[in-house]
């Protein structure tokens, strides 16, 4: 089977299981999905929603931001790990938004990763979730079932992102990302997959080899 059709049978089936594909972080805007995923790194999604309330009561944007004195946001993601540089990161990334787009959190690849700690996972997320463009996520779960499902060999994020955009259908491939995060989590779990419950085993060449 060629990997455009696998990839587009892999859509339709995890589109079913999961009809719900939204982020697991909580947020209003661009600005505050920005700084959640930035939280994100090395941190649960649970644990970042447990922290963003009151910093976002403080600091609900750019502008409050890049004001924002680096102890107290310090104090207030604390728990969320690696805190001194996440907060370093997250004052720089409201100075920028206001110093250089005009408050606006901007809405290219190319643009967001200019921002401190702003990789292209982040990025996409954003073009994705905010913007509704076309967009790759490569979550650890995506990379790790793209590679299960033979629709790539690498694990280097951007090449796997760079493969699965010619692959995935764009209107689709956002919402594709957030499901394979959910069903890496429940069924193609990275120690013990469960094949036996899985929507896609017939066509997985790791069952069927
Ligand atoms: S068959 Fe197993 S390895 Fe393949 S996608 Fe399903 S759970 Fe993952």
């Amino acid at each position: 089977m060629r990997k455009k059709e696998k990839t587009l049978i892999a859509v339709e089936r995890l589109e079913k299981l999961y009809p719900q594909a939204i982020c697991s972080l909580d947020y209003k805007d661009a600005f505050q999905l920005l700084i959640a995923t930035r939280l994100s790194a090395q941190c649960t999604d649970k644990r970042v929603n447990l922290v963003t309330p009151q910093l976002f009561k403080e600091f609900p944007d750019a502008l409050s931001m890049s004001n924002a004195d680096i102890k107290r946001v310090e104090q207030l993601i604390k728990t969320c790990g690696l805190y001194k540089t996440k907060a370093r990161d997250l004052v720089a990334i409201g100075r920028k938004i206001v110093s250089d787009f005009g408050g606006r959190v901007p809405d290219t690849i190319e643009e967001l990763v200019t921002l401190s700690g702003v990789g292209r996972k982040t990025a996409n997320l954003v073009c994705g979730d905010i913007y509704k463009k076309p967009a790759v996520v490569t979550d650890t779960h995506f990379i790790r079932i793209c590679n299960r499902l033979g629709l790539v060999k690498t694990v280097n994020p951007i090449k796997v992102e760079m493969e699965m955009r010619k692959l995935l259908p764009d209107e689709k491939s956002n919402d594709f990302c957030h499901r394979t995060v959910l069903f890496g989590r429940d069924i193609c779990c990275a120690r013990s997959p469960k094949c036996n419950e899985c929507v896609l085993s017939d066509i997985c060449p790791k069952i069927n080899v």
